[in-house]
């Protein structure tokens, strides 16, 4: 039953938040707003819609402390913003019977069990006479506007990348609005606490506030410091881990703190420069694993390259751990598995040679490694982690080709020749001389003894030897079936 007038205008307006925590350039808050009518904001914990997918811990980490800045910055605007946990298809109609709305509003996200789920309330709040909208506000084109001239989607980045890079000069991003009409009512609404997001025993997460201001102020003041600090060495140095000159906002972004056509725009604005523009394009990146993502949804679970279904994985537990832990015996990798540990995050170049490491060095199976990255990262992006990870297998679209295997000796010497990025997550390798730093097994006993390193005690030997682990890895790829046609599985 179609909404009357009279209902809409004086029903209340509900938004509903998800994957967009802030103020700023928020559609689909600023629409709630715009409506006149007082508004009230829920956010709903689901555990059950991405099934597997579910939030991992260090993103819940995260999302306690989003929310807990994000209901502050809506209570100014006269805004509450109601917890519940549960089934969205129940929670959000039943607070719109509740707080007596007559629209509703969301910003649109790109899982396709979350697309179903949003259709499937959208049409029984038309059922029930109920407006409800959905907007653009988490990818700066929508993945079903970018086709190829024969009207299929797009598998490679380049030319999706141009593409998407002619329409990003009218991006409009929207100020962060007023306060809102003043509610006459609150509703009971779940404590923050409850939810027990935060870890306690142990409390993994306790360095993570050194690194890390989650919300949307901290999200603006990172890009500032970025635009500031770094961006005038981003083409150069974001391959070097042990400098900063990354922006770090993928948390804020993964959470929506920021958008990404207000970080878009305000960098293409600010000069024409390589360093503008290769930032802009690993942006584009994001938006190319959502649009993957959304034209073929099987992207997290399933191989895009059918042929490597006939893989024949190792199932090593042994080396599996070892990898968790920082243990592999490879300095550049162990301390990439560290820094995830100690921090919920990763430097990119380090990603690409920790994760090629597990799937090429040891033959354990990308999903594996996608899993502990999801439960890990505070950026964990379901988008981003499944295409990258299988960039890196070379089962995705437009991946790296099997036979590129990281050596992460000549990555590390490459990227981190003093070694300050090993020195600072390893350090009980940090009196190593440089000449040896990503490979102690290869240092003299006296160099070691005076480096106080015990090779096997206090820092272990390598798990496998860099040469065979090479050609095995060659040698199991090349014998994957070749009978099984390569093409898209999803
Ligand atoms: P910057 O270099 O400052 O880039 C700015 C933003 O662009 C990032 O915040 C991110 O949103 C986007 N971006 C940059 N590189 C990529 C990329 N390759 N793919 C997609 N978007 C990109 N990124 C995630 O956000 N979540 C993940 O779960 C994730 N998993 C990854 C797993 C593997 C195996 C690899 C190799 C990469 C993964 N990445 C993931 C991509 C990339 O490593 C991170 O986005 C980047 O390191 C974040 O640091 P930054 O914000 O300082 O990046």
């Amino acid at each position: 039953m179609p909404a009357s007038t009279q209902q809409i205008q004086s029903g209340t307006a509900l938004y509903w938040a998800r994957d967009d925590l802030r103020l700023a350039d928020n559609p689909a808050l600023c629409a709630a707003i715009d409506t006149g009518r007082p508004v009230t904001a829920l956010y709903i914990l689901d555990e059950t819609t991405n099934g597997h997918w579910a939030l991992g811990a260090a993103s819940k980490w995260w999302l306690h402390h989003s929310l807990q800045s994000f209901a502050a910055s809506l209570a100014k605007l006269n805004i509450q913003l109601v917890l519940r946990r549960g089934d969205p298809a129940k929670l959000a109609p039943a607070l719109a019977a509740e707080s007596g709305a007559a629209r509703v509003f969301w910003n649109r996200r790109y899982v396709s069990a979350e697309q179903a789920l949003d259709e499937k309330i959208k049409s029984s709040f038309k059922d029930a006479g109920i407006e409800a909208r959905s907007f653009r506000g988490n990818v700066l084109a929508e993945p079903w506007e970018i086709l190829t001239g024969a009207k299929t989607p797009y598998k490679v980045y380049s030319p999706f990348w141009r593409e998407l890079r002619t329409r990003l000069s009218d991006l409009q991003p929207l100020a962060a609005p007023g306060v809102a009409t003043k509610a006459k009512k609150r509703f009971p609404s779940d404590a923050l606490k409850d939810w027990a997001l935060t870890p306690s025993k142990p409390n993994w997460a306790k360095d993570f506030p050194d690194f890390w201001t989650p919300g949307e102020v901290g999200a603006q003041k990172r890009f500032s410091d970025f635009i500031d600090q770094d961006l005038d060495n981003y083409a150069r140095g974001r391959d070097i881990p042990g400098e900063i000159h990354t922006s770090h906002l993928s948390p804020h972004l993964r959470f929506g703190e920021i958008s990404i056509r207000q970080a878009m725009k305000t960098i293409l604005a600010l000069r024409d420069d390589a360093n503008a523009e290769k930032f802009a394009s690993e942006l584009g990146w994001r938006d190319f694993a959502y649009y993957l993502l959304h034209h073929f949804p099987k992207f997290p679970d399933h191989n895009w390259r059918g042929d490597f279904d006939a893989f024949s994985w190792r199932n090593d537990r042994k080396h599996l751990r070892a990898w968790q832990q920082g243990k592999t015996g490879y300095p550049l990798v162990d301390a990439g598995m560290r820094e995830l540990w100690a921090t919920g995050y990763m430097h990119n170049r380090v990603r690409m040679v920790a994760a090629s490491f597990l799937i090429k060095h040891l033959l354990i199976d990308w999903r594996r490694g996608e899993e502990w990255f999801w439960d890990t990262l505070v950026d964990a992006d379901l988008a981003n982690n499944s295409v990258s990870w299988q960039w890196v297998a070379g089962s995705g679209a437009d991946a790296a080709p099997y036979f590129r295997i990281f050596n992460p000796v000549t990555q590390g010497e490459r990227f981190d020749a003093a070694g300050a990025y090993v020195r600072r997550w390893i350090p009980e390798l940090a009196k190593l001389p440089d000449r040896y730093i990503q490979a102690p097994w290869a240092a003299p006993e006296e160099v070691l003894g005076a480096a106080g390193v015990m090779l096997g005690k206090s820092y272990p030997a390598p798990i496998v030897d860099h040469k065979q682990a090479r050609e095995r890895a060659l040698g199991a790829f090349q014998s994957m079936s070749k009978s099984r046609s390569v093409g898209v599985t999803a």
